[in-house]
């Protein structure tokens, strides 16, 4: 029988999709896509699904359907836990094990605290879907409280530490739900000057921008309500407070994490030479020092040079890239160093306003800057379905200022109490004169 090389791919992101795609009508290779998830995320619109503007199933697309006419592809749903790179297997979380002539490691990242104190235990992060449902249900679930009398209002202060593109998005999109939305919805709270805070140890906001977008966005953010606290690290977090270096308390309720990431702990399994933010040193071809057949692709890879942003183009790029490679390899040709291509970069701020860059020296901000958002964030989001769901939903959203999403999940219903035994006394009730 004809051998056929077996690639395994780590990571059903924006890397490991580009390699699986571009690999899967390949004849001669058996490729095996392993995620923990099931779902592939589409990251940059992960911040509506948390402030209520989109479901999960917008942003999030189930592997299998990706690879439907693709049967090459094999998805596995499972967490990879080892990687043996003398025996050339992995292993997942069940023990099952995949053997490969070529691996790619596309695993991504996770937030990083920073050895910050509090972070973990006080704060919420955005990096999975679970995340942005367990935001908004915290989100959401504050103004019942206070609705209810339950917690006073002031306590639904938000801040939001870091602001790159996550932390103004999400700060953009929380104060339009507070102030479109909520404060219709819930008219005997004052929430109109309810604070939202967006902290940043650099000094500007969107530090890989043009400073010029950086001011016009930090303006947009303070002329909706955002407080923008710029050259102030965070000491540490408590509950329901952050203590800023410079000594100042800021109560919050909702307090999420946006300060950066480091590489997936896979790294580390792995037993490679880690650089930068636990990042795999690669060699110019992406492939791993005195390991041809290993490869790591997005934002776990480090090739030499300048540090590539962790951002999605240089994963899709980097992944088609490492696709050729393996062509390559196995065509016995030389593999080619990596050469990343700059498409330019956006971010939105809210209704009508947000910021692009192009190479080649053109920025926009304001309307045009958000409708090219609207445009290409479209475009890049996989499937019919969920394209025509975002778009629905944007539409609605833009004419009617609602936000479909305002669901509040996992309040369950207390358990019943246990009826008492026939002729015994009912426990006595606080409430009883
Ligand atoms: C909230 C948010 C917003 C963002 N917004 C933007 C934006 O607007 N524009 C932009 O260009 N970039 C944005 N990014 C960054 C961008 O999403 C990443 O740079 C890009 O996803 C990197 O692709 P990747 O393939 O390296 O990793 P990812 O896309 O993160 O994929 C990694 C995959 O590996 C899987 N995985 C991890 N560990 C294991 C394991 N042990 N076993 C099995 N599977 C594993 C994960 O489940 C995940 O599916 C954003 C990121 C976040 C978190």
């Amino acid at each position: 029988m004809e051998h056929r090389s077996k690639v395994v791919v780590v990571g059903a992101g924006f890397g490991g999709l580009a390699v699986a795609r571009e690999l899967g009508d390949d004849p001669t290779m058996d490729v095996t896509l392993i995620d923990g998830n099931n779902y592939h995320t589409f990251w940059p619109l992960l911040y509506q699904v948390a402030t209520a503007g989109l479901d999960t199933s917008d942003v999030c697309f189930p592997v299998r359907r990706i690879f439907r006419r693709q049967p090459r592809v094999s998805v596995v749903l499972g967490w990879v836990t080892g990687i043996d790179l003398d025996r050339r297997e992995v292993t997942v979380d069940d023990e099952r094990t995949f053997p490969y002539d070529h691996l790619v490691i596309a695993a991504g990242t996770v937030s990083a605290s920073f050895g910050v104190p509090g972070v973990e235990e006080h704060t919420f992060p955005l990096k999975s879907a679970d995340d942005a449902l367990d935001l908004r249900t915290h989100l959401l679930a504050g103004f019942e409280r206070a609705a209810a009398g339950r917690s006073p209002q002031g306590d639904l202060a938000v801040v939001i530490v870091g602001a790159g593109p996550t932390g103004v998005e999400l700060a953009g999109s929380i104060r339009e739900l507070v102030d479109k939305v909520l404060c219709r919805e819930f008219p005997a709270l004052d929430l109109a000057n309810l604070p939202i805070t967006l902290v940043e140890l650099g000094d500007r906001v969107l530090a890989p921008f043009h400073p010029d977008l950086s001011a016009a966005a930090a303006r947009a953010l303070q002329l909706r309500g955002v407080a923008v606290e710029l050259g102030v690290g965070v000491e540490r977090v408590e509950a329901g407070t952050v203590v800023l270096a410079d000594g100042r308390h800021l109560a919050a309720s909702t307090i999420v994490w946006a300060a950066g990431v480091t590489a997936s702990p896979l790294a580390r399994l792995a037993g490679v030479e880690l650089g930068k933010g636990g990042r795999i040193v690669t060699d110019a071809d992406l492939s791993l020092p005195g390991r041809p057949e290993v490869f790591a692709v997005g934002d776990i890879a480090l090739p030499p040079g300048p540090p590539l942003a962790q951002v999605a183009q240089p994963a899709i790029q980097g992944g088609r890239h490492v696709a050729a490679q393996i062509r390559a390899r196995l065509a016995g040709q030389p593999t080619r160093p990596f050469r990343y291509r700059d498409r330019g970069s956006m971010a939105t701020i809210g209704r009508n306003s947000a910021v692009a860059e192009f190479p080649n020296g053109w920025r926009f901000h304001g309307v045009i800057g958000w409708a090219m958002w609207l445009v290409l964030h479209l475009v890049e989001l996989i499937g019919f379905r969920n394209r025509a769901s975002v778009l629905v939903n944007w539409v609605w959203n833009y004419l009617t200022y609602d936000r479909g999403a305002r669901i509040i999940l996992r309040h369950r219903m207390p358990p019943a109490p246990t009826p008492a035994p026939p002729g015994s006394r009912r426990a006595p009730d606080p409430d009883d004169p």
